[in-house]
């Protein structure tokens, strides 16, 4: 009898404990992916997923091995399909997010009274949120006893090889990847997309080994300058599981071996890829997190309802130049540097007081990486109302952000191009420039680039005073 192989988001072959252990049982083998009708993705998610199955497929396809594709609700597709293709056995791989948490609760017994095993596995994680806890048997609130928590742990488990052979089962219907539509060719706005990133499991590994070879010598000290490429960029990868955290862990580990002069830029990189195991363990412990603050009493606190700044702020027109380049750069490539992302967060929802979660909705539109855990952890972190958060009261100062980070304005050039002719010392602050400077500069205040939608100093005293008005802060 044949066993069903149940891909969510481990779309990869190697390091795949699901995969692994149903080939194991020697039975053949019916791949199967589930497009959820109840999670709406992202555009450019949706992007990037019909890359990562086009590539996963043809990775079966070497292997003689279909990936059948359904539509629906797992909690009905997977029954049905074990049903029709008289399976005995259904595996996969955990997630951790509520809807799919709810999901395996209700499949496993499901499968059960109708006699199909039903097999999960980490596939994710180098921890399961229930294998790390506090002494005193809590689940961590702090990261930085989290960190050395899972630290302690190391060595992890090494990653399997992906299977040489796999037993294919027989066809069974399934849908055409193309009549998902998850790619829309009108109108074609994934130009950026397509020039900035390759979906896939080749990719992932190539794209690790890339950042390893090199930039992971300059990730400590440089991984806040978004100008510079310094960090690895596999956030998508590992969103959709293409690569594994186990199969970077092993990878950094033994760069630091060979090349000692790593050192401190694979401890700042794996300390990095940790925060990413916090916010699933967070969400875990706090599903309500999605919706609510962590923290109470942030709920109460007097947002306010701006159509107008929350649309400038989306298309990165407010005037605050390393703002508008992050959004930008959100725009045309899908991604944005972790730094710009907190400096465009906080302007959100400190300069604009426009709830997080508009901001996080945003990112989930329009993110190659956007991930539930990762993208409201990080919203609720830069808001202050986050488990380990940063303190409301820390505004970030867009202007001096800038100056910090991106000293020339490389990065604002880049993604703000009406601004790239203007001097370094107004790149900036541009509404402080001489007329004369603007003008060799090409640029007609309000007109190619606009003025600050709000001033920065009065919006700090006005964040401050509305953190004041909630109780327990
Ligand atoms: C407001 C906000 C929203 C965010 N939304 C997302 C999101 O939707 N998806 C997402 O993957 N990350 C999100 N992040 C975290 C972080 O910005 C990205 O993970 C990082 O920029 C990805 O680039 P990289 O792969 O080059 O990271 P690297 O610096 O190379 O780090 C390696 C990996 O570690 C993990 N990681 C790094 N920083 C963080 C972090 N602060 N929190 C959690 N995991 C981290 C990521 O998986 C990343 O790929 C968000 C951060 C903020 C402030």
């Amino acid at each position: 009898m044949p066993v069903i192989l149940w891909f969510r988001q481990d779309l990869r072959l190697a390091d795949n404990p699901a995969l692994t252990a149903a080939v194991e049982t020697g039975e053949e083998i019916i791949a199967l992916y589930i497009l959820d009708t109840d999670n709406t993705l992202g555009g450019a998610s949706r992007w990037w997923l019909h890359g990562s199955l086009e590539a996963l497929a043809a990775d079966l396809g070497r292997r003689g091995v279909t990936l059948t594709l359904r539509r629906g609700r797992a909690t009905d597709i997977v029954p049905a399909l074990a049903r029709e293709a008289k399976a005995s056995a259904v595996f996969w791989n955990r997630c951790y997010d509520p809807v799919a948490i709810a999901d395996d609760e209700k499949l496993a017994p499901a499968l059960a009274a109708s006699g199909v095993s039903a097999r999960s596995f980490n596939g994710a994680l180098l921890l399961e949120p229930s294998e790390l806890k506090t002494d005193s048997g809590g689940p961590f609130k702090v990261f930085t006893p989290f960190w050395r928590a899972l630290a302690a742990q190391a060595p992890f488990d090494a990653p399997l090889p992906a299977p040489k052979k796999i037993r294919a089962g027989s066809p069974v219907p399934s849908d055409r990847l193309a009549s998902w539509g998850l790619r829309s060719a009108k109108p074609d706005w994934a130009a950026g997309l397509r020039e900035t990133w390759k979906p896939g499991e080749t990719e992932a590994a190539a794209r690790l080994t890339r950042f390893l070879d090199g930039p992971v010598s300059l990730y400590a000290e440089a991984r806040d300058y978004p100008a510079v490429a310094a960090t690895s960029r596999l956030s998508p990868h590992l969103h959709f599981g293409e690569i594994s955290p186990r199969q970077i862990w092993a990878a950094a580990e033994a760069a630091r071996h060979a090349m000692p002069r790593t050192a401190n830029g694979v401890e700042a990189f794996l300390r990095e890829l940790a925060w990413r195991e916090f916010s699933i363990h967070l969400l875990h412990h706090w599903p309500g997190i999605v919706e609510h603050a962590w923290k109470p009493a942030f709920d109460e606190f007097p947002w306010v309802e701006d159509e107008t700044h929350l649309r400038a702020w989306r298309k990165g027109l407010t005037g605050y130049p390393i703002v508008d380049a992050g959004m930008r750069e959100l725009w045309t490539t899908g991604y944005m540097h972790n730094r710009v992302r907190m400096i465009a967060a906080s302007f959100l929802v400190k300069d604009l007081l426009i709830h997080w979660r508009h901001g996080a909705e945003w990112f989930e539109d329009t993110l190659v990486d956007a991930d539930l855990a990762n993208n409201r952890g990080g919203w609720q972190w830069v808001a202050g109302s986050g488990a380990d958060a940063a303190p409301y009261f820390r505004v970030f100062n867009p202007v001096l952000q800038g100056e910090k980070f991106d000293a020339d304005g490389d990065y604002i050039r880049r993604h703000v191009p009406e601004l790239a002719r203007l001097d370094r010392r107004f790149i900036h602050r541009p509404w402080e420039a001489p007329p004369s400077v603007l003008a060799d500069a090409g640029i007609v205040p309000g007109e190619t680039y606009p003025a600050p939608i709000v001033d920065h100093a009065r919006a700090r005293q006005r964040a401050l005073a509305a953190f004041a008005k909630i109780k327990g802060n």
